[in-house]
């Protein structure tokens, strides 16, 4: 099966993240069989109870502890569609450019490894090859931080696949949430005495936050756009009438750190400034809840992996500032490159596309990197 024809199989297979993604992994399942690879799967229920699958595909160890040199990562799962776009699940070329949901995030660097997987001759190898192919990526890498937790394999390298226009991206800034509730005493507004504002209280805390953003400009990483970790409060709601002095208020902090900062330091700052304010105040009432707390990763400069890409595709490493799998192939020991066909830009849209060109190439340089690590 030809690489275009490979994505043209993966395009058809709807894997929206809501929908089970065991069609697909069936699929995958027996191409990597028919190719000698050994397959695992590790399925589990998601919130909604259906079941997703992660899958491993190995070669060249017959431990049972999977501990490979090169692991290729792809996620399986796609954002959503419009019902009105025809080509979402009919893989079209127009132009040198292959159109559907998913064919540039990340299904063309899916069919990519296969390609590359299928060139190599896999019983020749020095030192083990995985394929690792993960649900649940587009809300919240939820499969790779299950695999990440239950560590069913080590790897040494790896590449994990997002549309990165064949770029090597060797660091990512974290990606953190968290939501504050600050509370009050509700009151008739004419006796501000009688109550106490959540929201004049979480106002307060807020320009707290914007000055916690401004101290964390201080420490720079040259490499991203911007070089500091960023903060945001994206929403905030409090109140129930204009009359009413308000009993509670909440808002969302988001920040995305840099490398080498731990995702809690901004937890630790945030909560400092509500016991500075609760030592001020002995009836300031408020809870911080982290959401989500995912670290930034980096993989040095000077990486093996990281050498490999550069040379092979001409091109500088480079660093990210949307959410992957990296980390979690960190906590599984890799030292993790991001690196993919397609324009993230085009990613999520209807009329999502990868170039005909990019896809063959990023296949030449996954069967490269197959030769480096593990020949
Ligand atoms: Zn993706």
């Amino acid at each position: 099966m030809s690489l275009e024809q490979t994505l043209a199989e993966l395009v058809g297979i709807n894997s929206v993240s809501n929908n089970s993604n065991a069609e697909i992994i069936r699929f995958l399942a027996a191409r990597c069989e028919s190719l000698g690879l050994r397959v695992k799967l590790f399925p589990y229920e998601d919130e909604l109870n259906v079941e997703k699958l992660n899958m491993v595909a190995w070669a060249g160890t017959d431990a049972e502890k999977i501990e490979v040199e090169l692991a290729l990562v792809g996620h399986t799962d796609t954002v959503p569609f419009d019902a009105g776009w025809g080509e979402a699940l009919r893989l079209t070329e127009r132009e040198g450019k292959l159109y559907g949901r998913g064919a540039c995030d990340t299904k063309g660097f899916i069919a990519a490894a296969l390609a590359a997987a299928e060139g190599a001759e896999l019983r020749r190898l020095k030192r083990p090859l995985a394929l690792v192919f993960t649900a649940d990526e587009e809300v919240g890498c939820l499969g790779a931080k299950r695999l990440a937790e239950a560590r069913p394999l080590r790897a040494r390298y790896s590449v994990v696949g997002e549309p990165t226009s064949l770029r090597p991206m060797r660091a990512g800034k974290g990606y953190c949430l968290a939501e504050v509730v600050v509370r009050g005493r509700e009151g008739h507004s004419a006796y501000p005495a009688l109550g106490a504002s959540a929201i004049f209280r979480a106002a307060r805390l807020v320009s707290r936050v914007e000055s916690i953003g401004h101290e964390l400009q201080a420490d720079t990483r040259p490499e991203f756009e911007p070089p500091y970790t960023t903060l945001n409060v994206g929403l905030i709601r409090g109140g129930t009438a204009k009359n009413i002095i308000a009993g509670e208020c909440r808002f969302t902090l988001e920040w995305r750190p840099v490398p080498g900062q731990a995702a809690s330091h901004v937890v630790e700052l945030v909560r400092a400034a509500i016991e500075d304010e609760a030592a001020r105040d002995a009836d300031f009432d408020c809870s911080l809840n982290v959401i989500r707390l995912d670290e930034a990763t980096e993989t040095l400069a000077d990486s093996a992996l990281v050498r490999l890409l550069e040379e092979a595709t001409a091109s500088t490493a480079g660093t990210i500032a949307f959410g992957t799998e990296a980390p979690q192939m960190a906590e599984l020991g890799a030292e993790a490159v991001v690196f993919g066909p397609g324009d993230i830009r085009v990613a999520h849209r209807t009329g999502e596309f990868v170039p005909v060109e990019e896809l063959r190439e990023c296949a030449r340089v996954l069967a490269r990197a197959i030769e480096h690590f593990c020949f």
